[in-house]
């Protein structure tokens, strides 16, 4: 008896449909692929107990004549491409006829199809791969695929699927990757009947982005454009988030290299370095960055699921994204600086200014990074590479990061404004103002429901026009959450009778006539936004107001206390309006200046 034996033939579909689809997510993916490689311009996705119970993609591309309704199904049909020489050339996203064949093995498919040019469209149904039906249909152009009972044929598969939460949350990325992707095709999610996104076509990425989220994240984007390497081989453009976006996990960083996304370690990593000096660890930013590179230069269709890639020369690549965002974020905080100096806070300028002196330098200020003041950051120098080996090896330069405390010195108070540090990095400004604003605000957001508050012995009156004094009466509840205390107390004037401990000295009056204008200005807020806007502007007030301004002189006691709670605060890098906390002005920069080194 031998022993090799042939695999019967459903077997071996089911087998292989493992290697292409073994979550609903993978589906989606292909499917949608399918219809963007049909040219469709709109795309509904319908899914069902997420995708589980049904996948439904209906596009409006190129449809199928009646004869490839059929022939789809069959392994390796593939109307895109002929020769194993063209497979390189494919701009398309499929090319090996395997995923319909695949997807049809391990569940219920119901297709109906029309191309522009035929009287009627097809409808062919198949069971666990095997065409049950195949019939004319009435159809309008294009292609309606829909996916029931993954995997009810292959219980192991099925069991390995993960909770809906999961699988749906793996189908909403792939959508979003898609939608980001192809900002001109307009695309519709629904989960169980319930419309997720409606994504009308835009020629703006960050527009797209704000349809797929709201647009706090949008507006936290800075668009990157076409950005290029020395000798012009590699290409970025996409967007990235700002330093004041960050959240706890990657799910919002996207990578295309030639307009395919790709999960790889290698290019987020490479993003979330450049980040190093402004989120903090844990952090992650949003980002959308579409690589270009000459295709013979990279592999993307390595992996059965074609979300894996693999360069040439995958330094080049790494370090044009980390450098990109690097100098794409200290841009964008020196443009913010020099707009809050003029518009914002004409008071200040003397105050976020170098002194010319320094600005004469014409050194490029690094953004402060106190994690690296408090906390060493010691990297292990990697091994250089030989350039010419370097197309050999992967990237592993990630560096292991051994933390131990950096002492710094405080040399003194500059200009009655900044606090000036010695630390082995280089010359460290720290804002007094920005640092203690953003100390104090977050004490207020950690303390929200715990404000003490501390009777006034002289309640101070402030007088308004008539229909303010009746605004705050109105909403003396957001006061009094803060610990602000304020009645009515004459037809124009309201009396404040009890205060939080640290604004007990300063004064009311701008205080309540800005939160007037901001719940007038706001006022067409649905209510919970309304709230929340009033309350963190509240809260960032009630900062500036109680922080040390600048001009105030600190005592060695006051200065060495604010930097020991500013190493513990979060979001420390900026004040709560945004204006960075601290510089760096390095060594290195300041014997570059002096021509000590080159
Ligand atoms: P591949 O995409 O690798 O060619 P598939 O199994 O995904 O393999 O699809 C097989 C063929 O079916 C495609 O080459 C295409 O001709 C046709 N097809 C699949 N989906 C669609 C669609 N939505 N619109 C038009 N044609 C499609
Ligand atoms: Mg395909």
């Amino acid at each position: 008896m031998p022993k090799i034996k042939k695999l019967p033939l459903h077997e071996a579909q089911k087998i292989a449909a493992g290697e292409v689809v073994d979550r609903p997510a993978n589906v989606v993916k292909e499917l949608v692929e399918n219809s963007l490689d049909a040219g469709a311009t709109h795309i509904g996705i319908y899914i069902e107990q997420a995708g589980k119970k049904l996948i439904r993609i209906v596009d409006n591309g190129l449809g199928m004549s009646a004869e490839d309704a059929q022939l789809c199904f069959e392994q390796h049909a593939t109307s895109k491409i002929a020769s194993v020489e063209e497979i390189h050339k494919i701009a398309t996203f499929g090319f090996r006829g395997e995923a319909l064949p695949s997807i049809a093995a391990v569940s219920s498919v119901t297709l109906i199809t029309k191309e522009a040019d035929d009287e009627h469209g097809s409808k062919v149904i198949l069971e666990h791969g095997n065409i049950i039906s195949s019939e004319v249909a009435a159809s309008t152009t294009g292609t309606d695929i829909a996916v029931q009972n993954l995997f009810s044929n292959v219980p192991a598969r099925k069991k390995f699927m993960k909770s809906d939460e999961t699988e749906w949350r793996a189908i909403a990325n792939v959508v979003q990757a898609f939608c980001l992707d192809y900002i001109n095709v307009h695309v519709k999610l629904f989960h169980d009947g319930k419309q997720i996104y409606n994504c009308h076509p835009t020629t703006s990425l960050v527009e797209r982005i704000a349809q797929l989220s709201d647009s706090s994240l949008a507006q936290a984007m800075i668009p990157l454009e076409n950005i290029t390497n020395k000798d012009q081989s590699i290409s970025i453009e996409g967007a990235i988030s700002n330093h004041h976006y960050s959240r706890y996990d990657r799910n919002n960083i996207f990578i295309f290299v030639n307009k395919r996304w790709v999960k790889n370690h290698q290019l987020s990593s490479a993003l979330i370095k450049g980040y190093s000096n402004v989120l903090q660890a844990g952090k992650y930013p949003a980002a959308c960055l579409f690589i270009t590179v000459d295709p013979a230069q990279v592999d993307i269709n390595i992996h059965p699921r074609k979300e894996e890639v693999q360069f040439l020369h995958p330094i080049k690549v790494t370090t044009l994204i980390q450098e990109t965002v690097k100098k794409t974020l200290e841009e964008n905080l020196s443009r913010q600086l020099k707009k809050t100096v003029t518009l914002a806070a004409p008071k200040l300028e003397a105050a976020f200014h170098p002194a010319p002196s320094l600005q004469n330098l014409d050194v490029r200020f690094t953004p402060f990074d106190f994690e690296a003041f408090h906390v060493r950051q010691t990297t292990v120098q990697t091994a250089k590479i030989p350039a010419k080996v370097d197309q050999e090896i992967e990237d592993h330069s990630t560096p292991i990061v051994v933390s131990e405390v950096e002492p710094y010195r405080i040399i003194g108070q500059y200009h009655k404004t900044y606090i000036l540090l010695e630390q082995e990095e280089g010359l460290f400004l720290v804002d007094q103002h920005a640092a203690h604003e953003r100390i104090l605000y977050e004490q207020f957001s950690q303390r929200f429901d715990e404000v003490t508050a501390v009777k006034l012995l002289f309640p101070h009156i402030i007088t308004l026009q008539s229909g303010e004094a009746e605004l705050i009466e109105r909403h003396a509840e957001i006061f009094k959450i803060h610990g602000i205390d304020i009645e009515r107390f004459s037809d124009n004037q309201i009396i404040i009778q009890a205060t939080p401990v640290h604004l007990k000295n300063s004064s009311f009056d701008d205080l309540i006539r800005q939160v007037v204008s901001w719940i007038q200005e706001y006022a067409s807020l649905d209510k919970q936004l309304f709230f929340t806007t009033i309350h963190e502007k509240l809260r960032a007030q009630m900062a500036c107001k109680a922080a040390v301004k600048a001009g105030d002189e600190l005592s060695q006691e006051k200065m060495e206390q604010l930097l020991r709670d500013l190493t513990k605060t979060a979001n420390r890098f900026t004040c709560p309006h945004g204006r960075p906390t601290g510089w760096l002005l390095s060594l290195h920069e300041i014997e570059k200046k002096f021509k000590r080194k080159l």
